[in-house]
């Protein structure tokens, strides 16, 4: 049984891959789900999980912070044809919060990028990692357009209106360490249901309190803080936290 897994990683921004991954299984995390936000993340990620298999779990996906370096039709062409050896399609979502994204004519291609992604996850029966950074309800709108298999909201911070319309649709939300001090993301921790909760760290993020870079060890954090909110012992939260990843990931026990 495992013991805690890291649902959301950006391995491609960590340097030493198997060093990082080397302190992850000593802290006691048993898997890494490894995003990709662009191309060449993605193909890291991939590459990462043939060599560490049954640890690294790859997502492709282009993240909404990517929606002008890329053609459409070729981001979505890109994650199509790598789909097969992914276990979910992620980093994909909207951000409205972008100073570039404040034009309608971004949000458009945004909105057009994700569901494009949206429909390869649906076409190959595959979970989704979503950001939606204020962009809340337009992402999950167009998610339920689709028939994906699960989708996490990951970070979630949003309305809690929203939330309870993430949650009725059958979706997660995930709890990073910003579930220490940020009052949204502890707002949204205390209303949903451990069974709908994943934990990550969103490494190589920044941590505030420790004023350094996360990696996947730090899962920890997160569990204590969302232990915390729960009034949960942390083995506990863990164990909840890593059966809803093996589910909505399909990360084989
Ligand atoms: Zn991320």
């Amino acid at each position: 049984m495992r013991r805690v897994i890291d649902s959301h990683v950006h391995m491609e921004g960590l340097g030493d891959a198997d060093a990082v991954l080397g302190r992850a299984r000593m802290s006691g995390v048993d898997a890494v789900v490894a995003v990709g936000g662009d191309a060449e993340s993605s193909a890291y990620a991939l590459g990462l999980a043939e060599k560490h298999q049954g640890y690294v779990y790859p997502g492709v996906g282009v993240h909404p912070s990517k929606v002008l370096k890329m053609e459409c039709g070729e981001a979505i062409g890109f994650v199509r044809e790598h789909a097969n050896r992914a276990a979910l399609i992620g980093e994909v979502g909207l951000d409205y919060a972008y100073p570039f994204a404040r034009a309608e004519e971004v949000r458009e291609r945004m909105r057009m990028l994700y569901s494009g992604l949206l429909e390869v996850a649906a076409e190959m029966g595959l979970p989704v990692a979503v950001h939606s950074r204020s962009a809340y309800r337009d992402s999950l709108d167009i998610l339920r357009r689709y028939d994906v298999a699960g989708a996490v909201f990951h970070w979630y911070d949003g309305p809690i209106k929203t939330l309870k319309l993430i949650l009725d649709s059958g979706f997660y939300v995930s709890a990073t360490p910003a579930a220490e001090y940020s009052k949204g993301h502890r707002a949204v921790l205390a209303e949903a249901p451990m069974e709908r909760i994943l934990v990550e760290t969103d490494s190589p993020v920044h941590l505030r309190r420790l004023g350094r870079r996360s990696e996947p060890a730090d899962v920890w954090l997160t569990v204590h803080a969302l232990a915390g909110i729960k009034g949960m012992e942390p083995g506990e939260v863990a164990g909840i936290a890593t059966r809803n990843t093996e589910t909505l990931f399909r990360v084989g026990g």
